[in-house]
C-alpha cells in the first residue's frame, strides 16, 4: 500500500513566518503570512515544506495582496534552499492576489524565504567571532522587550565618531549579511584601509537593532509593534528600548558619521538616501553626501545614483527616521543605505539575484568609500 502524502509547513523556528492553509498536494500548497505584532505590517516569509517526498512544489502565498509593499512582489523571485546555506532564486509570479512560488523538488525538505535569512543564532556567532579581535569591545546596551541583548561592538581609537547600525527592520536580512562583510573587513589586520580607518575613527556598531523582530519573523516592528525607524524623536524604554538605548549612547559619543543599513522591497537597486530635508542642513553636509555616493558608485558597479527615493523638500524631512534625526542633532554625515530584495537590476545575477555574498562585497566597498572621503570628514577640519 502506498504511503499517504502528508505535507507539512512549519515556521516555528528562529525568524520563521508562514502558516499552512492547505497542504493536500505538492502542486497546491497554500500558505499565509502572519502579520507583525501591531497588525500593520507583513511581507516577510520563511518556512519549511516537508512530506512531499521530493516532488516538485507549487506553493501559493494566499494573502500576498495584504503585503505592506505589494509592488515588491512584482518582478520578484523568492529564494529557496535545501541545505540552509545556499539560497537560489526560484520561479515566482504575483497575480495581484497570490504569490506563486515553484520549486523543482528533489529534496525531502525545502526552505522558502523572502530573502536569505539571518537568524539570531547567526547573529550570536557573528558577535562571538568579532569579540575574539583584541581591539573589539563587546557591550550589551541593555535588554529588549523579549529579554535579548542589544549588542554594541566598539573598535578603533580615532576622534571621528562613526556609527554603523543595521536591521532596524528585521525582515531586511540583507542588512545583517552586509554587516558580516563590514565587520570582516574592518577587523582584518592585513587590510590597510581598515587599519587606517581604525586609527582615524572610533566605530560604534550595532549589527542588529531589532533582535526581537528578527527572532519573531517580523517584517518591520519590534515586540511592541513599534516601527523603530519612526521612533527616533521620542523613543521610550516601554515601546522602543532599542532606539532609546542607542540614542542615549550617541548623545554620549557624538556622531560625525552614521550609516543605517536597510533593504527596500520595491526598488531593484542599491542606493543611498540622505538627510536632504533636515532643517539645519549645511552645504558641508550636502557635499559629504554627494561625495560619498559618488565615491561608492566609482568603487562598486553594484551601486548607483540614478534611482532612489525622491529627496525631501528643504526643512520637510521626517525627523522620526534615524538618518534625519542624527543629521539634525549632530550635524554630521548621516545616510540610509538601501539594498534590494529583488536584484541590482543595473547588474543582475540570474541565479542568486541580490544575495548575501553581494551584500558582504558591497559592505567592503562602503568601507572603501568612507576611506575615500575621510580627509573631508575628519573632525579636525571643523571650521
Ligand atoms: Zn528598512
Amino acid at each position: 500500500m502506498l504511503a499517504l502524502v502528508s505535507i507539512r509547513v512549519s515556521s516555528a523556528f528562529d525568524g520563521g513566518n508562514g502558516e499552512a492553509v492547505q497542504t493536500d498536494s505538492p502542486d497546491d500548497v497554500r500558505v499565509r503570512i502572519v502579520k507583525d505584532v501591531g497588525d500593520r505590517f507583513m511581507q516577510w516569509f520563511y518556512f519549511r515544506v516537508t512530506g512531499h517526498a521530493g516532488a516538485p512544489l507549487t506553493v501559493r502565498i494566499v494573502n500576498a495582496h495584504e503585503g505592506s509593499y505589494r509592488a515588491g512582489y512584482e518582478g520578484y523571485r523568492a529564494v529557496a534552499s535545501t541545505d540552509r546555506k545556499q539560497w537560489v532564486r526560484v520561479p515566482t509570479e504575483y497575480d495581484g492576489t497570490q504569490l506563486t512560488i515553484r520549486h523543482p523538488g528533489g529534496a525531502d525538505a525545502v526552505w522558502l524565504a523572502y530573502f536569505a535569512p539571518f537568524s539570531m543564532e547567526r547573529h550570536a556567532d557573528l558577535i562571538a567571532r568579532c569579540q575574539q579581535h583584541p581591539s573589539v569591545t563587546l557591550e550589551s546596551l541593555g535588554h529588549t522587550l523579549d529579554g535579548q541583548d542589544l549588542d554594541l561592538l566598539r573598535f578603533g581609537e580615532g576622534p571621528l565618531q562613526a556609527w554603523v547600525i543595521a536591521r532596524q527592520h528585521p525582515g531586511e536580512t540583507m542588512a545583517e549579511h552586509w554587516m558580516e562583510g563590514f565587520l570582516a573587513r574592518m577587523l582584518d589586520d592585513a587590510d590597510p584601509v581598515a587599519r587606517r580607518l581604525r586609527e582615524a575613527a572610533t566605530f560604534h556598531v550595532v549589527p542588529n537593532m531589532n533582535p526581537d523582530g528578527s527572532r519573531r519573523g517580523h517584517l518591520r516592528t519590534n515586540a511592541a509593534g513599534e516601527n523603530l525607524n519612526r521612533a527616533w524623536m521620542e523613543p521610550s524604554m516601554e515601546k522602543s528600548p532599542e532606539v532609546y538605548l542607542v540614542r542615549q549612547r550617541m548623545e554620549a559619543t557624538g556622531v560625525h558619521f552614521c550609516l543605517d543599513v536597510h533593504g527596500d522591497e520595491e526598488l531593484p537597486f542599491n542606493f543611498i538616501a540622505g538627510a536632504d530635508g533636515v532643517p539645519s542642513l549645511t552645504e558641508r553636509q550636502a557635499g559629504w553626501l554627494t561625495e560619498y555616493r559618488s565615491a561608492l558608485a566609482r568603487i562598486s558597479p553594484d551601486f548607483q545614483t540614478q534611482h532612489g527615493y525622491a529627496p525631501a523638500a528643504p526643512g520637510q524631512a521626517n525627523l522620526r527616521l534615524c538618518t534625519n534625526w542624527v543629521a539634525e542633532r549632530f550635524g554630521g554625515l548621516a545616510m540610509t543605505l538601501e539594498q534590494p530584495f529583488k536584484d541590482a537590476s543595473n547588474h543582475p545575477d540570474p541565479v542568486f539575484g541580490w544575495s548575501p555574498a553581494r551584500c558582504r562585497n558591497l559592505a567592503s566597498d562602503c568601507i572603501a568609500a568612507l576611506w575615500a572621503i575621510l580627509p573631508e570628514l575628519a573632525p579636525e577640519s571643523d571650521a
